[in-house]
C-alpha cells in the first residue's frame, strides 16, 4: 500500500510527535504520523500533565529555556485546541504546594527554590495558617516547611492529546495506528523511505519522536547517544471535589487533583527496561504516602494504577537536532520527567530547524551529538 509522497514523516505520536504534527501542518506542511500502537497512549498518557512555572526571561540554562517557551503557549495552545477541536485540556495557573516532613528535605527544599526568584519565579513561604487556608486536607503540624509557587500550573493530558489528535485530523495531517517502523535505511545520506507494515512510506523530511522506544531506532542508526526507559508508576483514587485544588510536592512524589474529584499520586522513577505494568509494593508506598500527605486520602480504594515508561537521554536533556547521517533525518525525544511540559516548544522550534530557520531559542544544547564521537558525515 503506499500514502504518496508526505512533507513530513513522524514516527511515534504521543506527545510530542502530535503536536510537532500540529505545528508543522499549522504551518502548510502535509504530514504523516504512524503509531506502532494507538496515538498517544504511552507515557503521555500515563503522565500526570504537571506544568511546574518557568519563565523565559530569566532562563539561566538551556532546559529552563525550554521549559520558558512551552509555558508561554500552553494557554495559547489550550485556547487554540478548545476552539478548533471543542475538547478542553483542563490546562489551569492552579499554583503547586511544596512540603517537606524531614530535615534534610526541607534543606534541600529551601536550597532549590532559593534559586527560582532570580529566574523570575515567584515563592511564597507558607505559615500552618496560610498552609491551612490554601489546602483546608493538609494537616501542617506534620511539615517542616511549606511554599506555594503561585504559577505552577496543569493539563489534563489525555484530553490534550484527544485535542491533538482532533486538532491534527482537522489540518489533514494523516494518523495511522498499528505501524511500527523498525528500520530507517539510509542511502547515500539520504532517506528516499522507510519500510513498515502499512507499506512504504515516503516523505521529504523524517523526524523520530518515539519517545523511549526511541532507544532501537538510534541503535539501529549506530548512534552513540542513546535513550533508557524509566517507569513511573501512577495510582488513581475519587474523592470528593475539591478535596485538594492544588499539585502538592513533596521531593519527587506527588499528587494531583483532577476536577471531577480525582486524584492521581505518583511517582517513581525505576530501570527496569521496556516492562511496564504496576507491582504491589510500588503501589503501597504511594498509597502510604498520599495518605500521610493528606489524611481525607487514607483508606480510599485505589480505583486504577498503571505505568510509563519516561524518556531518558543520559544527561536528562531532550534531542531536539538533526541525525546528520542523512540529509533530511531529525530527532525529538528524550524529555524525561518534563515531556508533556516542554511539548509546544519542542514543536515549534524543530519545525523552526526542519525549515532552515533559526529557532526562537539556541537549541544546539540538544544536539544528538553532545558527548559523542559520532562522526559528523554530512555538511550543511
Ligand atoms: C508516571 C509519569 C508521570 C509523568 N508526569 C509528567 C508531568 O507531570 N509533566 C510532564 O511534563 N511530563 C510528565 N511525564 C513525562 C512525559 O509523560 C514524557 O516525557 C512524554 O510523554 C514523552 O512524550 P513522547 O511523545 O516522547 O513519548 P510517548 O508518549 O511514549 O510516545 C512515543 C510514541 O511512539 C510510539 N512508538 C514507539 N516506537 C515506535 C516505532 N518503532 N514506530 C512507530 N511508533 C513508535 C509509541 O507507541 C508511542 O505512542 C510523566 C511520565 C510518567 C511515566
Amino acid at each position: 500500500m503506499s500514502h504518496g509522497e508526505h512533507d513530513v514523516l513522524i514516527i511515534g505520536a504521543g506527545v510530542i510527535g502530535l503536536s510537532l504534527a500540529w505545528e508543522l501542518s499549522n504551518r502548510g506542511k502535509t504530514v504523516h504520523v504512524i503509531d506502532a500502537n494507538l496515538p498517544g497512549r504511552e507515557a503521555s498518557w500515563a503522565g500526570g500533565g504537571i506544568l511546574p512555572d518557568a519563565n523565559l526571561q530569566h532562563a539561566l540554562d538551556p532546559l529552563d529555556k525550554l521549559r520558558g517557551l512551552s509555558q508561554q503557549l500552553h494557554p495559547i495552545w489550550a485556547d487554540r485546541l478548545k476552539i478548533e477541536t471543542g475538547i478542553d485540556n483542563h490546562f489551569e495557573v492552579c499554583g503547586g504546594v511544596h512540603v517537606a516532613r524531614r530535615t534534610g528535605e526541607a534543606a534541600a527544599l529551601a536550597g532549590l527554590l532559593a534559586t527560582l526568584p532570580a529566574e523570575g519565579i515567584a515563592v511564597e513561604k507558607l505559615n500552618s495558617q496560610q498552609l491551612r487556608k490554601l489546602e483546608p486536607a493538609l494537616d501542617p503540624d506534620q511539615f517542616l516547611a511549606a511554599y506555594y509557587l503561585p504559577n505552577d500550573a496543569l493539563l489534563r493530558n489525555p484530553r490534550h492529546l484527544q485535542a491533538l489528535v482532533a486538532a491534527c485530523e482537522k489540518n489533514g495531517v494523516l494518523i495511522t495506528p498499528h505501524c511500527a517502523v523498525t528500520d530507517i535505511p539510509i542511502d547515500l545520506g539520504h532517506i528516499h523511505s522507510v519500510p513498515s507494515p502499512q507499506g512504504s512510506l515516503r516523505a521529504k523530511q523524517i523526524c523520530i519522536t518515539a519517545g523511549a522506544w526511541s532507544a532501537m531506532l538510534l541503535q539501529q542508526l549506530n548512534i552513540e547517544n542513546g535513550i533508557v526507559p524509566i517507569r513511573g508508576q501512577m495510582l488513581l483514587y475519587q474523592a470528593a471535589t475539591g478535596t485538594i485544588n492544588r499539585v502538592i510536592n513533596e521531593g519527587s512524589r506527588y499528587v494531583i487533583p483532577r476536577r471531577d474529584g480525582h486524584i492521581l499520586v505518583g511517582s517513581c522513577e525505576e530501570e527496569v527496561g521496556f516492562e511496564k505494568g504496576t507491582t504491589p509494593q510500588m503501589l503501597d508506598q504511594l498509597a502510604d504516602f498520599a495518605g500521610q500527605l493528606i489524611p481525607p486520602l487514607n483508606g480510599l480504594e485505589i480505583k486504577q494504577s498503571w505505568s510509563g515508561l519516561r524518556p531518558a537521554s543520559f544527561d536528562g536533556m531532550p534531542y531536539l537536532s538533526r541525525i546528520t547521517a542523512a540529509d533530511n533525518l531529525f530527532i525529538a525525544a528524550g524529555h524525561f520527567r518534563s515531556g508533556l511540559q516542554m511539548s509546544p516548544a519542542t514543536a515549534v522550534v524543530m519545525a523552526d530547524l526542519m525549515a532552515g530557520d533559526t529557532p526562537a531559542i539556541d537549541i544546539s544544547h540538544f544536539s544528538i551529538l553532545r558527548n559523542s564521537n559520532t562522526p559528523d558525515t554530512v555538511n550543511f
